[in-house]
């Protein structure tokens, strides 16, 4: 199997009108692929219509080889498929460890448990107890990343994961992910920080007005000043 994540050809809607156009993109095992565009390119719907949160009208999704087209996110996330949602989702009124406890996924099994994911967030360790609705965004978007991870899935789906947050954060954010990505861990990222994109993504897709208008290696797409500029905000 030479991709453990395939979408093809997503036509995707809001109502009437046509968001995502004939988007395709793969995902090999151990890869962290990124997709990157401006404000409302459509990085966001084309996460959420792998995830089955947006289906799209027409195309088809593959995951681990299996057809997994028009499958509900519940299915999807018992397939192997972990979301870290832009808005993040903490409940407030929940401790850190009861957040973590939900983000667990029946018949899911692997080497992510409580013990083993609160290794890897020190900062999330040393207050276990503390409410959600307490925490800083950077904590919040670790803590989404750390409850994605209880799931054992096969593929990370982030959603612009550094969004909001200070540069201190971006480079934890960046070690975290990297460590991630050194225990093998598949990410499908969505980025708008290039930067950020540069430093873990191992090949690059870019969308316009849910077009894709690029598609490369990191080490081709670090040098397409051309393409950072037409559809980046850089
Ligand atoms: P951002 O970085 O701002 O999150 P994005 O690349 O993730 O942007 P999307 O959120 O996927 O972009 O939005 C793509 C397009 O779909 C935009 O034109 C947006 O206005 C539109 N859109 C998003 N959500 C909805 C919705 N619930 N109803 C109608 N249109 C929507």
């Amino acid at each position: 199997m030479e991709y453990i994540l395939e979408a093809k050809n997503f036509n995707t809607f809001y109502d009437r009108s046509h968001i995502l156009f004939d988007i395709s993109l793969n995902v090999k095992p151990g890869e962290t692929v990124c997709l990157m565009g401006r404000n409302g390119a459509g990085k966001t719907t084309t996460l959420r219509s792998i995830m089955g949160l947006t289906p799209p009208k027409s195309g088809e999704l593959l995951l681990k080889g299996k057809n997994c087209t028009g499958f509900q996110p519940y299915k999807m996330a018992r397939l192997g498929l972990g979301f870290v949602p832009e808005d993040r989702r903490i409940l407030g009124p929940f401790t850190i460890k009861e957040n973590l406890e939900l983000g667990k996924v029946p018949g899911r099994k692997g080497q992510w448990n409580i013990d083993t994911v609160l290794d890897i967030f020190p900062i999330l360790k040393d207050m276990t107890n503390r409410l959600g609705g307490t925490l800083s965004g950077g904590e919040q978007q670790l803590l989404t990343i750390a409850r994605a991870l209880m799931g054992n899935p096969d593929v990370m789906v982030m959603d612009e994961p550094t969004e909001g947050l200070s540069p201190v954060i971006v480079a934890d954010l960046k070690g975290l992910v990297l460590s991630l990505k050194k225990a093998e861990t598949t990410i499908l990222l969505s980025e708008q920080n290039l930067r950020f994109s540069l430093a873990v993504s191992d090949r690059v897709i870019v969308i316009d007005k849910g077009h894709s208008v690029y598609h490369g290696s990191i080490e081709e797409f670090k040098d397409e000043k051309e393409i950072h500029k037409t559809y980046l905000a850089v």
